[in-house]
Protein backbone atom coordinates (compact mmCIF):
# COMPACT_ATOMS: atom_id res chain seq x y z
CA UNK A 1 0.00 0.00 0.00
CA UNK A 2 1.09 3.32 -0.44
CA UNK A 3 0.63 5.99 1.60
CA UNK A 4 0.83 9.44 1.31
CA UNK A 5 1.21 9.68 5.44
CA UNK A 6 3.43 7.69 7.13
CA UNK A 7 1.82 6.41 10.11
CA UNK A 8 3.85 5.76 13.09
CA UNK A 9 3.44 3.19 15.94
CA UNK A 10 5.08 3.03 19.54
CA UNK A 11 5.46 -0.27 20.94
CA UNK A 12 5.78 -0.44 24.51
CA UNK A 13 6.90 -3.60 25.86
CA UNK A 14 9.76 -4.95 28.74
CA UNK A 15 10.18 -8.51 26.44
CA UNK A 16 12.17 -8.05 23.09
CA UNK A 17 10.16 -11.22 22.05
CA UNK A 18 6.69 -9.52 21.93
CA UNK A 19 8.31 -5.83 20.41
CA UNK A 20 9.43 -7.80 17.39
CA UNK A 21 6.18 -9.93 17.10
CA UNK A 22 3.97 -6.78 17.25
CA UNK A 23 6.38 -4.72 14.85
CA UNK A 24 5.89 -7.64 12.41
CA UNK A 25 2.49 -7.88 12.36
CA UNK A 26 2.19 -3.83 11.78
CA UNK A 27 4.72 -3.98 9.24
CA UNK A 28 2.53 -6.23 7.47
CA UNK A 29 -0.05 -3.36 7.30
CA UNK A 30 2.56 -0.38 6.65
CA UNK A 31 3.05 1.11 9.80
CA UNK A 32 6.43 2.43 10.94
CA UNK A 33 7.16 1.24 14.00
CA UNK A 34 9.33 2.64 17.03
CA UNK A 35 10.04 0.33 20.29
CA UNK A 36 10.76 1.35 23.83
CA UNK A 37 10.49 -0.98 27.05
CA UNK A 38 9.55 1.35 29.76
CA UNK A 39 6.36 3.87 30.51
CA UNK A 40 9.42 6.14 31.34
CA UNK A 41 10.93 5.26 27.93
CA UNK A 42 7.74 5.81 25.75
CA UNK A 43 7.28 9.54 27.05
CA UNK A 44 10.57 10.38 26.36
CA UNK A 45 9.81 9.11 22.24
CA UNK A 46 6.55 10.77 22.30
CA UNK A 47 8.80 13.92 23.55
CA UNK A 48 11.49 13.77 20.70
CA UNK A 49 8.95 12.39 17.23
CA UNK A 50 5.66 12.06 15.97
CA UNK A 51 3.78 8.98 17.20
CA UNK A 52 0.56 8.47 15.74
CA UNK A 53 -0.60 5.44 17.72
CA UNK A 54 0.80 3.89 20.83
CA UNK A 55 0.52 0.19 22.04
CA UNK A 56 1.55 -0.68 25.10
CA UNK A 57 1.52 -4.22 27.51
CA UNK A 58 -0.80 -3.21 30.46
CA UNK A 59 2.09 -4.11 32.98
CA UNK A 60 5.45 -2.57 32.66
CA UNK A 61 8.35 -2.33 35.09
CA UNK A 62 7.91 0.74 35.87
CA UNK A 63 3.96 1.64 35.80
CA UNK A 64 0.61 0.11 34.83
CA UNK A 65 -1.25 0.81 31.90
CA UNK A 66 -3.55 2.89 33.48
CA UNK A 67 -0.73 4.89 34.89
CA UNK A 68 0.76 5.45 31.49
CA UNK A 69 -2.38 6.48 29.91
CA UNK A 70 -3.09 9.25 32.42
CA UNK A 71 0.45 10.89 32.04
CA UNK A 72 -0.18 10.47 28.19
CA UNK A 73 -3.55 12.18 28.27
CA UNK A 74 -2.54 14.92 30.57
CA UNK A 75 0.32 15.82 28.11
CA UNK A 76 -0.62 18.27 25.24
CA UNK A 77 1.71 16.30 22.68
CA UNK A 78 0.06 13.05 23.34
CA UNK A 79 -3.15 13.66 24.63
CA UNK A 80 -4.98 12.82 20.97
CA UNK A 81 -2.51 10.19 20.54
CA UNK A 82 -4.58 6.72 20.51
CA UNK A 83 -3.26 4.09 23.11
CA UNK A 84 -3.70 0.55 22.52
CA UNK A 85 -3.20 -1.71 25.88
CA UNK A 86 -2.26 -5.38 25.81
CA UNK A 87 -2.89 -7.63 28.77
CA UNK A 88 -3.50 -11.70 29.94
CA UNK A 89 -5.43 -9.78 33.16
CA UNK A 90 -9.11 -10.85 33.10
CA UNK A 91 -9.76 -8.13 35.64
CA UNK A 92 -13.01 -6.31 34.01
CA UNK A 93 -12.50 -3.50 37.53
CA UNK A 94 -8.82 -2.94 36.42
CA UNK A 95 -9.78 -2.69 32.31
CA UNK A 96 -12.57 -0.11 32.74
CA UNK A 97 -9.88 1.78 35.07
CA UNK A 98 -7.87 2.11 31.95
CA UNK A 99 -10.33 3.42 30.02
CA UNK A 100 -11.80 5.90 32.19
CA UNK A 101 -8.41 6.90 32.42
CA UNK A 102 -7.71 7.18 28.51
CA UNK A 103 -7.37 3.91 26.77
CA UNK A 104 -8.50 3.38 22.94
CA UNK A 105 -8.62 0.13 23.82
CA UNK A 106 -7.57 -3.24 25.22
CA UNK A 107 -6.91 -6.40 23.70
CA UNK A 108 -5.91 -9.60 25.22
CA UNK A 109 -2.49 -10.51 24.75
CA UNK A 110 -3.47 -14.28 23.89
CA UNK A 111 -6.08 -13.73 21.50
CA UNK A 112 -4.50 -11.84 17.95
CA UNK A 113 -7.69 -12.34 15.90
CA UNK A 114 -9.24 -9.15 17.65
CA UNK A 115 -6.20 -7.20 17.47
CA UNK A 116 -5.90 -7.73 13.53
CA UNK A 117 -9.24 -6.97 12.52
CA UNK A 118 -8.82 -3.81 14.75
CA UNK A 119 -5.60 -3.14 12.77
CA UNK A 120 -7.57 -3.60 9.36
CA UNK A 121 -10.54 -1.26 10.65
CA UNK A 122 -7.13 1.17 11.64
CA UNK A 123 -5.87 0.77 7.96
CA UNK A 124 -9.42 1.06 6.83
CA UNK A 125 -10.10 4.32 8.45
CA UNK A 126 -6.46 6.06 7.56
CA UNK A 127 -7.16 4.98 4.19
CA UNK A 128 -10.37 6.79 4.13
CA UNK A 129 -8.59 9.85 5.58
CA UNK A 130 -5.56 10.16 3.35
CA UNK A 131 -6.81 8.94 0.21
CA UNK A 132 -10.13 11.36 -0.34
CA UNK A 133 -10.94 12.14 -3.45
CA UNK A 134 -12.68 15.50 -4.35
CA UNK A 135 -11.77 18.89 -5.06
CA UNK A 136 -12.42 21.39 -2.33
CA UNK A 137 -12.97 24.74 -1.85
CA UNK A 138 -10.99 26.47 0.98
CA UNK A 139 -11.94 30.17 2.38
CA UNK A 140 -9.51 31.81 4.72
CA UNK A 141 -7.97 35.19 5.29
CA UNK A 142 -4.99 34.33 7.32
CA UNK A 143 -2.32 33.64 4.73
CA UNK A 144 -0.14 31.44 7.12
CA UNK A 145 -3.90 29.13 7.92
CA UNK A 146 -4.45 29.04 4.43
CA UNK A 147 -1.32 27.49 3.63
CA UNK A 148 -1.83 24.85 6.51
CA UNK A 149 -5.07 24.08 5.34
CA UNK A 150 -4.42 23.74 1.80
CA UNK A 151 -1.27 21.45 2.62
CA UNK A 152 -3.28 19.57 4.85
CA UNK A 153 -5.94 18.69 2.56
CA UNK A 154 -3.94 18.07 -0.59
CA UNK A 155 -1.89 15.74 1.23
CA UNK A 156 -4.79 13.88 1.75
CA UNK A 157 -5.33 13.14 -1.87
CA UNK A 158 -7.64 16.51 -2.16
CA UNK A 159 -7.81 18.51 -4.96
CA UNK A 160 -7.59 22.54 -3.35
CA UNK A 161 -9.08 25.51 -4.49
CA UNK A 162 -8.02 28.16 -1.90
CA UNK A 163 -8.86 31.84 -1.97
CA UNK A 164 -8.66 34.63 1.14
CA UNK A 165 -11.90 36.47 0.43
CA UNK A 166 -15.64 34.67 -0.17
CA UNK A 167 -16.46 36.85 -3.35
CA UNK A 168 -13.45 35.42 -5.15
CA UNK A 169 -14.47 32.05 -3.75
CA UNK A 170 -17.78 32.47 -4.51
CA UNK A 171 -17.15 33.31 -8.30
CA UNK A 172 -15.18 30.15 -8.43
CA UNK A 173 -18.47 28.05 -6.61
CA UNK A 174 -20.04 29.24 -9.67
CA UNK A 175 -17.83 28.03 -12.26
CA UNK A 176 -16.91 24.64 -11.00
CA UNK A 177 -18.40 21.64 -9.46
CA UNK A 178 -16.88 20.77 -5.99
CA UNK A 179 -17.68 18.16 -2.76
CA UNK A 180 -16.84 20.12 0.05
CA UNK A 181 -16.46 23.59 1.49
CA UNK A 182 -14.23 25.03 4.27
CA UNK A 183 -14.57 28.16 5.40
CA UNK A 184 -13.70 30.43 7.76
CA UNK A 185 -16.34 32.57 9.60
CA UNK A 186 -14.54 35.39 10.27
CA UNK A 187 -13.31 36.69 7.39
CA UNK A 188 -11.74 40.40 6.02
CA UNK A 189 -13.75 42.06 3.32
CA UNK A 190 -17.27 42.73 2.61
CA UNK A 191 -18.59 39.05 2.66
CA UNK A 192 -18.18 37.32 6.03
CA UNK A 193 -18.38 33.58 5.93
CA UNK A 194 -21.86 33.43 7.42
CA UNK A 195 -22.63 35.16 4.10
CA UNK A 196 -21.09 32.87 2.00
CA UNK A 197 -22.80 30.12 3.58
CA UNK A 198 -26.04 31.78 2.68
CA UNK A 199 -25.14 32.47 -0.71
CA UNK A 200 -23.98 28.90 -1.38
CA UNK A 201 -27.58 27.48 0.52
CA UNK A 202 -29.70 29.59 -1.87
CA UNK A 203 -28.13 28.66 -4.78
CA UNK A 204 -31.26 26.64 -6.95
CA UNK A 205 -29.42 23.61 -8.46
CA UNK A 206 -28.14 20.66 -6.17
CA UNK A 207 -24.98 22.75 -5.98
CA UNK A 208 -26.89 24.18 -3.00
CA UNK A 209 -26.55 21.10 -1.04
CA UNK A 210 -22.55 21.12 -0.85
CA UNK A 211 -21.32 20.31 2.52
CA UNK A 212 -19.84 23.25 4.14
CA UNK A 213 -17.44 22.80 6.86
CA UNK A 214 -16.85 26.09 8.85
CA UNK A 215 -14.25 26.64 11.10
CA UNK A 216 -13.60 29.48 13.68
CA UNK A 217 -11.47 31.22 16.39
CA UNK A 218 -15.24 31.84 18.07
CA UNK A 219 -16.92 28.72 20.46
CA UNK A 220 -19.60 30.29 21.30
CA UNK A 221 -22.75 28.09 21.55
CA UNK A 222 -25.09 30.99 20.29
CA UNK A 223 -23.24 31.69 17.33
CA UNK A 224 -22.45 27.83 16.22
CA UNK A 225 -26.48 27.81 16.51
CA UNK A 226 -26.93 30.73 14.14
CA UNK A 227 -24.27 28.80 11.60
CA UNK A 228 -25.91 26.01 11.75
CA UNK A 229 -29.27 27.41 11.05
CA UNK A 230 -27.68 29.42 8.30
CA UNK A 231 -26.87 25.75 6.87
CA UNK A 232 -23.39 24.72 7.41
CA UNK A 233 -23.27 20.76 8.04
CA UNK A 234 -20.24 20.89 10.52
CA UNK A 235 -17.80 23.15 12.72
CA UNK A 236 -14.84 23.19 14.56
CA UNK A 237 -12.95 25.79 16.20
CA UNK A 238 -9.34 27.00 16.25
CA UNK A 239 -7.25 25.32 16.95
CA UNK A 240 -7.57 23.04 14.44
CA UNK A 241 -7.17 19.03 15.48
CA UNK A 242 -5.59 17.78 12.41
CA UNK A 243 -6.98 14.33 12.59
CA UNK A 244 -10.22 15.25 13.80
CA UNK A 245 -10.83 17.37 10.85
CA UNK A 246 -9.74 14.99 8.05
CA UNK A 247 -12.17 12.58 9.66
CA UNK A 248 -15.22 15.06 10.24
CA UNK A 249 -14.53 16.34 6.63
CA UNK A 250 -14.08 12.78 5.05
CA UNK A 251 -17.08 11.56 6.06
CA UNK A 252 -18.87 14.91 4.69
CA UNK A 253 -17.37 14.40 1.47
CA UNK A 254 -18.17 10.95 1.13
CA UNK A 255 -21.65 10.82 2.10
CA UNK A 256 -21.88 14.26 -0.63
CA UNK A 257 -20.52 11.86 -3.60
CA UNK A 258 -22.65 9.19 -2.41
CA UNK A 259 -26.04 11.36 -3.09
CA UNK A 260 -24.81 12.75 -5.67
CA UNK A 261 -23.97 9.11 -7.19
CA UNK A 262 -27.50 8.04 -6.38
CA UNK A 263 -28.94 10.90 -7.72
CA UNK A 264 -27.65 10.15 -10.81
CA UNK A 265 -28.83 6.41 -10.57
CA UNK A 266 -32.21 8.00 -10.13
CA UNK A 267 -31.43 9.86 -12.95
CA UNK A 268 -30.27 7.39 -14.91
CA UNK A 269 -33.07 4.81 -14.08
CA UNK A 270 -36.26 7.82 -14.89
CA UNK A 271 -34.19 8.00 -18.25
CA UNK A 272 -34.28 4.02 -18.64
CA UNK A 273 -37.96 4.67 -18.18
CA UNK A 274 -38.23 2.70 -15.06
CA UNK A 275 -39.44 5.15 -12.53
CA UNK A 276 -42.73 7.28 -12.01
CA UNK A 277 -42.08 10.31 -12.02
CA UNK A 278 -45.63 11.15 -9.76
CA UNK A 279 -44.57 8.87 -6.73
CA UNK A 280 -40.85 8.18 -7.84
CA UNK A 281 -41.74 4.43 -7.17
CA UNK A 282 -40.30 1.91 -9.80
CA UNK A 283 -43.08 1.64 -12.82
CA UNK A 284 -44.32 -1.40 -13.98
CA UNK A 285 -41.46 -1.44 -16.77
CA UNK A 286 -39.34 -1.90 -13.78
CA UNK A 287 -41.49 -4.64 -12.26
CA UNK A 288 -40.92 -7.11 -15.80
CA UNK A 289 -37.68 -5.98 -15.94
CA UNK A 290 -36.58 -7.29 -11.97
CA UNK A 291 -39.27 -10.17 -11.60
CA UNK A 292 -37.23 -12.57 -13.87
CA UNK A 293 -34.67 -12.43 -11.30
CA UNK A 294 -36.20 -12.58 -8.44
CA UNK A 295 -37.91 -15.67 -9.13
CA UNK A 296 -34.46 -17.20 -10.33
CA UNK A 297 -32.84 -16.28 -6.75
CA UNK A 298 -36.19 -17.63 -5.09
CA UNK A 299 -36.23 -21.12 -7.07
CA UNK A 300 -32.58 -21.12 -6.53
CA UNK A 301 -33.08 -20.95 -2.47
CA UNK A 302 -36.41 -22.68 -2.22
CA UNK A 303 -37.70 -19.49 -1.19
CA UNK A 304 -41.61 -18.14 -0.81
CA UNK A 305 -42.45 -15.29 -3.00
CA UNK A 306 -45.51 -13.26 -2.40
CA UNK A 307 -47.61 -10.41 -4.84
CA UNK A 308 -49.66 -7.67 -2.78
CA UNK A 309 -51.92 -5.10 -5.10
CA UNK A 310 -53.08 -2.18 -3.36
CA UNK A 311 -55.88 -0.39 -4.42
CA UNK A 312 -56.55 3.06 -2.98
CA UNK A 313 -60.68 3.18 -1.35
CA UNK A 314 -62.76 5.93 -3.42
CA UNK A 315 -59.89 7.50 -4.70
CA UNK A 316 -62.18 9.49 -7.42
CA UNK A 317 -63.57 11.20 -3.95
CA UNK A 318 -60.47 12.87 -3.38
CA UNK A 319 -60.18 14.54 -6.80
CA UNK A 320 -63.60 15.28 -7.12
CA UNK A 321 -63.08 16.83 -3.31
CA UNK A 322 -59.56 18.31 -3.83
CA UNK A 323 -58.54 18.94 -7.14
CA UNK A 324 -56.49 16.64 -9.12
CA UNK A 325 -53.08 18.20 -8.41
CA UNK A 326 -53.90 17.54 -4.43
CA UNK A 327 -54.91 13.79 -5.52
CA UNK A 328 -51.39 13.81 -7.34
CA UNK A 329 -49.50 14.72 -4.10
CA UNK A 330 -51.28 12.20 -2.02
CA UNK A 331 -50.19 9.62 -4.36
CA UNK A 332 -46.62 10.73 -3.91
CA UNK A 333 -47.28 10.73 -0.35
CA UNK A 334 -48.60 7.35 -0.23
CA UNK A 335 -45.35 6.24 -2.17
CA UNK A 336 -42.98 7.29 -0.17
CA UNK A 337 -44.77 5.47 3.21
CA UNK A 338 -44.86 2.43 1.29
CA UNK A 339 -41.16 2.86 0.58
CA UNK A 340 -40.48 4.05 4.28
CA UNK A 341 -42.44 1.44 5.86
CA UNK A 342 -41.36 -1.79 3.97
CA UNK A 343 -39.32 -4.43 4.80
CA UNK A 344 -35.01 -4.44 3.23
CA UNK A 345 -35.68 -6.33 -0.15
CA UNK A 346 -39.59 -5.66 -0.51
CA UNK A 347 -40.29 -3.05 -3.75
CA UNK A 348 -43.01 -1.15 -4.10
CA UNK A 349 -44.06 -0.27 -7.87
CA UNK A 350 -46.90 1.82 -8.97
CA UNK A 351 -49.06 -0.09 -10.79
CA UNK A 352 -50.95 2.85 -12.71
CA UNK A 353 -53.80 4.83 -11.57
CA UNK A 354 -53.88 4.62 -7.49
CA UNK A 355 -52.70 0.91 -7.67
CA UNK A 356 -49.83 -0.47 -6.45
CA UNK A 357 -48.09 -3.54 -6.40
CA UNK A 358 -45.68 -4.88 -3.47
CA UNK A 359 -43.09 -7.72 -4.25
CA UNK A 360 -42.61 -9.49 -0.73
CA UNK A 361 -39.45 -11.85 -0.91
CA UNK A 362 -39.25 -14.33 0.86
CA UNK A 363 -42.35 -14.14 1.90
CA UNK A 364 -45.54 -16.89 1.94
CA UNK A 365 -49.02 -15.69 1.21
CA UNK A 366 -49.90 -16.29 5.18
CA UNK A 367 -47.02 -14.05 6.39
CA UNK A 368 -47.34 -11.31 3.88
CA UNK A 369 -51.21 -11.05 4.82
CA UNK A 370 -50.38 -10.37 8.57
CA UNK A 371 -47.57 -8.00 7.65
CA UNK A 372 -49.67 -5.91 5.03
CA UNK A 373 -52.63 -6.55 7.73
CA UNK A 374 -50.62 -4.32 10.35
CA UNK A 375 -49.36 -1.83 7.40
CA UNK A 376 -52.76 -1.34 6.57
CA UNK A 377 -54.07 -0.64 10.11
CA UNK A 378 -50.93 1.89 10.28
CA UNK A 379 -51.66 3.52 6.85
CA UNK A 380 -55.20 4.55 7.64
CA UNK A 381 -53.75 6.15 10.94
CA UNK A 382 -51.52 8.61 8.95
CA UNK A 383 -52.20 12.35 6.29
CA UNK A 384 -51.06 12.30 2.76
CA UNK A 385 -51.31 15.37 1.59
CA UNK A 386 -53.18 16.09 4.98
CA UNK A 387 -56.26 13.84 3.84
CA UNK A 388 -56.60 10.43 5.48
CA UNK A 389 -57.56 7.24 3.19
CA UNK A 390 -57.92 3.79 2.98
CA UNK A 391 -56.70 0.84 0.90
CA UNK A 392 -57.52 -2.55 -0.17
CA UNK A 393 -55.67 -5.17 -0.54
CA UNK A 394 -55.37 -8.41 -2.37
CA UNK A 395 -52.56 -11.08 -1.84
CA UNK A 396 -51.26 -14.14 -3.56
CA UNK A 397 -47.90 -15.89 -3.40
CA UNK A 398 -46.32 -19.48 -3.23
CA UNK A 399 -44.20 -21.20 -0.34
CA UNK A 400 -41.47 -22.44 -2.39
CA UNK A 401 -41.17 -20.49 -6.00
CA UNK A 402 -40.56 -23.66 -8.67
CA UNK A 403 -40.27 -23.78 -12.08
CA UNK A 404 -44.17 -23.59 -12.79
CA UNK A 405 -44.31 -20.31 -10.55
CA UNK A 406 -45.96 -17.85 -12.81
CA UNK A 407 -46.16 -14.34 -11.97
CA UNK A 408 -48.51 -13.04 -14.60
CA UNK A 409 -50.58 -15.78 -12.36
CA UNK A 410 -49.98 -14.92 -9.11
CA UNK A 411 -51.15 -11.37 -9.99
CA UNK A 412 -54.13 -12.10 -11.38
CA UNK A 413 -55.02 -14.10 -7.98
CA UNK A 414 -54.09 -11.05 -6.52
CA UNK A 415 -56.42 -8.55 -8.09
CA UNK A 416 -59.25 -11.40 -7.82
CA UNK A 417 -58.34 -11.13 -3.85
CA UNK A 418 -58.28 -7.67 -4.36
CA UNK A 419 -62.20 -7.57 -6.38
CA UNK A 420 -63.29 -9.32 -2.90
CA UNK A 421 -61.45 -7.20 -0.39
CA UNK A 422 -63.54 -3.94 -2.23
CA UNK A 423 -66.44 -6.07 -2.74
CA UNK A 424 -67.03 -6.89 0.89
CA UNK A 425 -66.59 -3.58 2.46
CA UNK A 426 -63.14 -2.02 1.28
CA UNK A 427 -60.01 -1.33 3.94
CA UNK A 428 -59.05 -4.74 3.83
CA UNK A 429 -56.56 -7.05 3.47
CA UNK A 430 -57.72 -10.74 1.59
CA UNK A 431 -55.51 -13.53 0.71
CA UNK A 432 -56.14 -15.33 -2.56
CA UNK A 433 -58.33 -18.53 -2.21
CA UNK A 434 -59.70 -20.86 -4.76
CA UNK A 435 -63.26 -19.69 -4.06
CA UNK A 436 -62.09 -16.19 -5.89
CA UNK A 437 -61.51 -18.34 -9.22
CA UNK A 438 -65.46 -18.55 -8.93
P1 LIG B 1 -62.49 2.03 -5.48
O1 LIG B 1 -62.56 2.05 -4.02
O2 LIG B 1 -63.48 1.15 -6.11
O3 LIG B 1 -61.10 1.69 -5.91
O4 LIG B 1 -62.81 3.51 -5.94
P2 LIG B 1 -61.91 4.50 -6.73
O5 LIG B 1 -62.58 5.78 -6.85
O6 LIG B 1 -60.57 4.52 -6.10
O7 LIG B 1 -61.72 3.76 -8.09
P3 LIG B 1 -62.01 4.14 -9.58
O8 LIG B 1 -61.34 3.06 -10.38
O9 LIG B 1 -63.48 4.35 -9.80
O10 LIG B 1 -61.31 5.49 -9.82
C1 LIG B 1 -59.92 5.65 -9.73
C2 LIG B 1 -59.64 7.10 -9.70
O11 LIG B 1 -58.24 7.37 -9.55
C3 LIG B 1 -60.04 7.78 -10.98
C4 LIG B 1 -58.95 8.71 -11.32
O12 LIG B 1 -59.44 10.02 -11.34
C5 LIG B 1 -57.99 8.56 -10.21
N1 LIG B 1 -56.60 8.54 -10.71
C6 LIG B 1 -56.01 7.59 -11.45
N2 LIG B 1 -54.73 7.95 -11.73
C7 LIG B 1 -54.54 9.15 -11.16
C8 LIG B 1 -53.43 10.05 -11.12
O13 LIG B 1 -52.36 9.82 -11.65
N3 LIG B 1 -53.59 11.22 -10.41
C9 LIG B 1 -54.75 11.52 -9.80
N4 LIG B 1 -54.83 12.65 -9.13
N5 LIG B 1 -55.82 10.69 -9.84
C10 LIG B 1 -55.72 9.53 -10.51
MG1 LIG C 1 -60.94 1.23 -8.43
MG1 LIG D 1 -59.37 2.78 -6.04
MG1 LIG E 1 -57.97 1.24 -9.18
Amino acid sequence: MNRKYAVTILIVDSSSLFQTMLSEIMERYNFATVTCKSGKEALEVIEQQDIDMIFSAYHLDDMNGEELCSMLRSNPKSKNISTILFTSEDNQQLLKQALLAGATDIFNKQDFSQFELYLQRVTDSITRRTNLIGRVLVIEDSPSQLLWMEDLLSCSGLEVDAFSSAEDALVSFQYSDYDLVVTDIVLEGSMSGVSLVREIRRHPSNKGLIPIFAVSAYNDSARRMELYHVGINDYMSKPIIKEELLYRIATLIQNYQTLTELTLEREKLETLALLDSCTGLYNRNAFNQFIPKELANAERNKAPISIAVLDLDHFKNINDEYGHDIGDKVLADVGDWLKKTLRQGDIVFRWGGEEFVILLTNCPPNDATKVLENKRIRFNKQRYAGITITASIGISGVTYVNKTTNTDQLFQEADKALYRAKESGRNKVCCYQEEDCE
